[in-house]
């Protein structure tokens, strides 16, 4: 049989780890696969590449995801609610598009006991996606962001948001998640260090969706003795799923983990 072949889209995607994670799991489970990258500068031609180099699956990264959701002939009803596609599975030359972000972001939390109010600090795409699958799953979501027109989306959809200025401490929440950029090319902190002071006191632990790094948030995080984590379960994970999307479910979250995982080890 001809090797199925895989790719990342994004711009760029040199750094991108899927490649890594995805071939040591076609190489471990002996599936006829191969992971490249593929750095896309015009995201208006996602399906033309997709269909031209017969791609059996793709992950979509920054700043294509917008793209990957219109690119689609058919979504799944979550990544149809949350209007954003990181994963895209070729089925007879139709184009499946699946979000597996958000639940890769819920099963990394998971081991985090007795949360039940979170605070997301940034209201971007992936804050976007995950604040309905948390609040699908029972958690309570307040966000915070730097501006204003962020935040009508998710005021439309009747999450508590504020501004930095418009921001009061009323209320104490367990898990504080950086969703921002901040912190990953700079040494900056998602919000006001006012905000924060208020904040992290009384969490029971913090998140940052970033990976390989620690940002000036999570060092703040420890400083208060706090349980932290970064976000690279949150990219297994998302791996992960993404995976059994591209296999058809042949293989269990937990084989693919076991292979999967090794990627963080190398
Ligand atoms: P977007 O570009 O959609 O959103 C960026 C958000 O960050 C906005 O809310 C923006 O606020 C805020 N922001 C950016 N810089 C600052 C700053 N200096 N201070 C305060 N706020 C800031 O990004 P995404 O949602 O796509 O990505 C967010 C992060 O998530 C990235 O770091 C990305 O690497 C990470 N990520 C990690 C994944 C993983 O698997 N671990 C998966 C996907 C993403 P404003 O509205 O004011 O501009």
């Amino acid at each position: 049989m001809m090797k199925k072949l895989f790719t990342i889209f994004g711009n760029p995607v040199s750094h991108s780890k899927s490649p890594l994670m995805h071939n040591l799991s076609f190489q471990g489970l002996n599936y006829n696969g191969c992971y490249i990258r593929y750095k896309l500068e015009d995201g208006t031609q996602l399906k033309n590449k997709f269909l031209e180099l017969n791609i059996a699956g793709a992950n979509i990264t920054v700043p294509h995801k917008e793209h990957a959701f219109n690119a689609c002939d058919e979504l799944d009803e979550f990544a149809q609610k949350v209007g954003a596609v990181n994963t895209i599975v070729n089925r007879d030359g139709k184009l499946y598009g699946y979000n597996t972000d958000a639940p890769g972001f819920l099963k990394a939390i998971s081991e985090f006991k007795n949360i039940k109010k979170v605070l997301f600090l940034g209201a971007g795409g992936t804050a976007q996606s995950t604040s309905v699958v948390l609040r699908d799953a029972g958690y309570e979501v307040t966000i915070i962001n730097r501006s204003a027109g962020r935040l009508e989306r998710y005021i439309k959809e009747e999450f508590s948001t504020f501004t930095f200025e418009s921001f009061v401490y009323n209320e104490s929440y367990d898990l504080v998640v950086n969703m921002t950029s901040a912190g990953l090319e700079d040494d900056s902190l998602p919000c006001p260090i006012e905000i924060l002071k208020q904040v992290l006191p009384s969490a029971k632990a913090c998140v940052d969706v970033i990976y390989g790094k620690e940002t000036p948030f999570l060092k703040l995080a420890k400083e208060y003795n706090k349980p932290t984590k970064d976000g690279s379960d949150m990219l297994l994970y998302q791996g992960v799923i993404a995976f059994q999307y591209f296999t058809n479910n042949q293989f269990s979250f937990e084989e693919i983990k076991d292979k999967m995982q090794k990627a963080f080890t190398l």
